[in-house]
């Protein structure tokens, strides 16, 4: 299966950030991989002109459930795609815990990704006390059922298995936790999707970087990473992206 690596800039550039964009074409235009870059909102279409004709395509970090109407201050897939986005993030940890988003919001956000004939990377993963409970993957098994619509393919949905506790904490789970939590997501894709449960692509997030990613990709139902610090400048999202080879 062909990796997805995607970055999450989160709330960080600028005009002037738009030169790793740059740096990354020239870093990564002969590998195989699909990459994405998710800059802030207002980046967006500026980002899309610098990767015209490349492998690097755009998203977004998240989406209104609705396509227009009276909701100040959000954005809907529709806008995205408006604007040349091709993949939207949606049910991040930061947005489930800071924005009170749940399993049902999230798969009202995944369905009007899908309508607006976009990408939807659908994060799941649980807390650090729901892991010392040894409930991870009770807990990521939930999330993922409540959060994908009727209508996910592996053509327009990409799973990102992000551990809260992995998150920008360079903590990362052992290789053994992590086979485990990705192939019960991917038993899972398949009893809810059927055969295309087996294609739909299943990212690792958490703390990755150029030194782990390699055997991070060598874990079975690994396709790819989700990547947070890591992905804001060229040189270390570069590393990653060559891991995946
Ligand atoms: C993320 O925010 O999705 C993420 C994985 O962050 P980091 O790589 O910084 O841990």
């Amino acid at each position: 299966m062909k990796k997805l690596i995607a970055g999450n800039w989160k709330m960080n550039g600028l005009a002037s950030s738009l030169a790793e964009i740059v740096a990354l074409k020239g870093l990564t235009g002969s590998t195989a991989c699909d990459i994405v870059v998710c800059p802030p909102f207002t980046l967006i279409d500026r980002a899309v002109d610098q990767v015209e004709e490349t492998n690097i395509s755009i998203g977004a970090q998240d989406c209104h459930a609705k396509v227009s109407g009276a909701y100040t201050g959000d954005v809907s897939a529709e806008m995205l795609a408006d604007a040349g986005a091709r993949y939207v993030i949606v049910g991040h940890s930061e947005r489930r815990l800071d924005h009170g988003e749940d399993d049902e919001i999230v798969a009202a956000k995944t369905a009007a990704v899908h309508q607006a004939g976009l990408i939807a990377i659908v994060c799941v993963g649980e807390t650090q006390s729901e892991r010392n409970e040894g409930r991870a993957i009770e807990v990521v098994g939930e999330q993922l059922r409540g959060s994908i619509p009727a209508g996910a393919t592996a053509s327009n949905t990409a799973i990102a298995y992000e551990p809260v506790w992995a998150i920008g904490t360079g903590l990362v789970p052992t290789l053994e936790q992590i086979a485990e939590v990705h192939l019960s997501i991917r038993r899972l894709l398949v009893d809810a999707l059927g055969a295309d449960g087996r294609t739909v692509r299943i990212l690792y997030g958490g703390s990755v970087k150029a030194s782990n990613a390699g055997e991070i990709f060598s874990v079975a139902n690994v396709d790819g990473a989700l990547v947070g610090g890591a992905s804001l400048k060229a040189t270390d999202f570069a590393g990653i992206i060559s891991a995946a080879g």
